[in-house]
């Protein structure tokens, strides 16, 4: 069974989510404060995905999810923000989180977007086989290991940066619309907005780009989409 942590300092909100989880055959593991989640997830390197709430009494789910990747881990991560908290979505992206849900949710909407995260998670490359070693430019991307070179110096990336970078990296030069790259990055039955391909990508290049606020490899195609290639 593929194990969640569940982050959440509401009891009830926690335990919504949990029999949710159970119900579609999750294994929820539970944790009421941030520092307990980070310990959880440092003993259990089985966790596949952890759902972080953000506002809590200790550090927040945003220092939570900076803290889970800046120890190196690559697992899915979904916020859970506030309605109030527009700029939250944003924010928890540039931390390294994999996808957000907004409170209030329905178990519908909040398995949808686990489902899809887990199913990324541990798919193996479904479509044609990627050679092991993708190159342009400065960049190497390993699909063995799923690693991302720049001029032979490592570059940490999420599963979702990840993928972006194969779909680019597989596709140089060719303008990529947002549904295109949402559908192929998200999955098909994705159910959330395009902005999440926007707030990836200016994350992405923050890792990649000589000049972020100039990229020369992921260039924009104004009201279309993005395209690889310099
Ligand atoms: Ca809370």
């Amino acid at each position: 069974m593929k194990k969640i942590l569940v982050l959440e300092d509401e009891a009830s909100i926690r335990s919504f989510v949990v029999i949710n989880l159970r119900r579609s055959g999750y294994e929820p593991i539970e944790a009421e404060t941030g520092e307990q989640a980070l310990e959880l997830i440092e003993s259990d390197p089985d966790i596949l995905l952890a759902l972080l709430d953000v506002m809590l009494p200790g550090i927040d789910g945003f220092e939570v999810c900076r803290r889970i990747r800046a120890a190196g881990s690559r697992m899915g991560i979904i916020m859970l923000t506030a309605k109030s908290q527009e700029m939250d979505k944003v924010t928890g992206l540039m931390t390294g989180a994999d996808d957000y849900v907004t409170k209030p949710f329905s178990p519908a909407e909040l398995l949808a977007r686990v489902d899809a995260l887990s199913r990324r998670l541990d798919a193996e490359p479904v479509t044609e086989q990627p050679p092991d070693e993708l190159k342009n430019g400065p960049f190497r991307l390993n699909t063995r290991n799923r690693t991302l070179e720049k001029n032979g110096e490592r570059i940490r990336l999420t599963q979702i940066e990840y993928a972006l970078m194969l779909y680019f990296m597989a596709n140089p030069g060719k303008a990529l619309s947002r549904e295109d790259i949402l559908s192929e990055v998200w999955g098909k039955d994705y159910y959330g907005d395009l902005k999440v391909v926007d707030v990836n990508i200016r994350r992405l290049r923050i890792k990649i780009e000589d000049d972020p606020t100039a990229p020369i490899y992921i260039t924009t195609l104004w009201g279309f989409g993005y395209k690889w290639g310099f």
